[in-house]
């Protein structure tokens, strides 16, 4: 029996990567998906059609979550042409990476942006109906840059942690509405993300894990569907590794 049948799901930034193998999870889970991409439309519509052949309904958003008033309109459009919300994934993120020295002023805004008020955006929009109809999961990505740091990272690193500080807070403001706020922070998972570092470099990475090996997005994706499952309804406020035991 799937687990999520008969809910909703938008997942942001799930054209690509980690993000599309959210969407095609939850889908596989029974969930109908609204997709969101801000550049690559040809990619979202690709994940649409995989969706559809899963027998899911699916549709595809262009917004830039760091906007107000578009992350608004898309949940706003995908509560309208689905039916309802019951699940947000905030998946969508950037990375400028720079030594703090030599960081611009317009990298660290970037990724603030991008990463930490675009989930300030996203759920300002979806707790409203999730209000409405007492229920809702919202499921955050961070990163074990968020908990540990990284050498190059600080506005990465910074907006993650923020991401860790928001979604424990918005949990105890929402526990008792009967609505979950988890965070799932991924270890290193090969996808266009990171994939300019060197051979030595992820050597280098894959030494410091405890399961010698990066994950694929696959594993990113399971621990959503869980989370957003009915089997979690008496978890919120964690925030959840999937990083092969790096961060322990
Ligand atoms: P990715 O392959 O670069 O994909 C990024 C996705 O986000 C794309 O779908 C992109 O859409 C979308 N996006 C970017 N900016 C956006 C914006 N302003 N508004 C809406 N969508 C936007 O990244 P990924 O590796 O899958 O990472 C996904 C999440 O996991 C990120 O939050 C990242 O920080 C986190 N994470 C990743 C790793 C890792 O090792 N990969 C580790 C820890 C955490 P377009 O296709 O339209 O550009």
């Amino acid at each position: 029996m799937a687990i999520l049948s008969g809910k909703v799901a938008l997942v942001t930034g799930s054209s690509r990567g980690i993000g599309r193998a959210i969407a095609l999870e939850l889908a596989h889970q029974g969930a109908d998906i609204a997709i969101n991409y801000v550049h690559n439309a040809i990619a979202a519509t690709e994940v649409v059609r995989e969706i559809e052949t899963l027998g899911q309904r699916a549709i595809s958003l262009e917004a830039d979550v760091g906007d107000f008033s578009q992350a608004k309109t898309m949940v706003d459009c995908a509560i309208k042409e689905l039916g309802h919300l019951d699940i947000l994934v905030n998946n969508a993120g950037i990375t400028r990476d720079m030594l703090l020295m030599r960081m611009r002023e317009d990298d660290w805004e970037a990724v603030l942006r991008v990463n930490l008020k675009g989930v300030f955006n996203t759920c300002q929009a979806a707790m409203r109906p999730f209000l409405r109809q007492r229920s809702g999961r919202i499921i955050n990505i961070s990163s074990v840059s968020g908990l540990m740091g990284q050498v190059g990272q600080t506005n990465y690193a910074a907006s993650k942690a923020g991401m860790i500080g928001f979604s424990k807070s918005l949990a105890r403001e929402l526990g008792p509405r009967g609505i979950t706020v988890n965070v799932v922070a991924p270890g290193f998972i090969p996808t266009d993300l990171n994939a300019d570092l060197d051979a030595e470099m992820q050597a280098h990475l894959k030494s410091l894990i405890p399961l010698a090996r990066f994950g694929a997005v696959e594993d990113i994706a399971y621990a959503v569907a869980f989370l957003a499952s009915a089997q979690a309804h008496y978890i919120t406020g964690v925030v959840l590794p999937v990083d092969g035991g790096l961060s322990m």
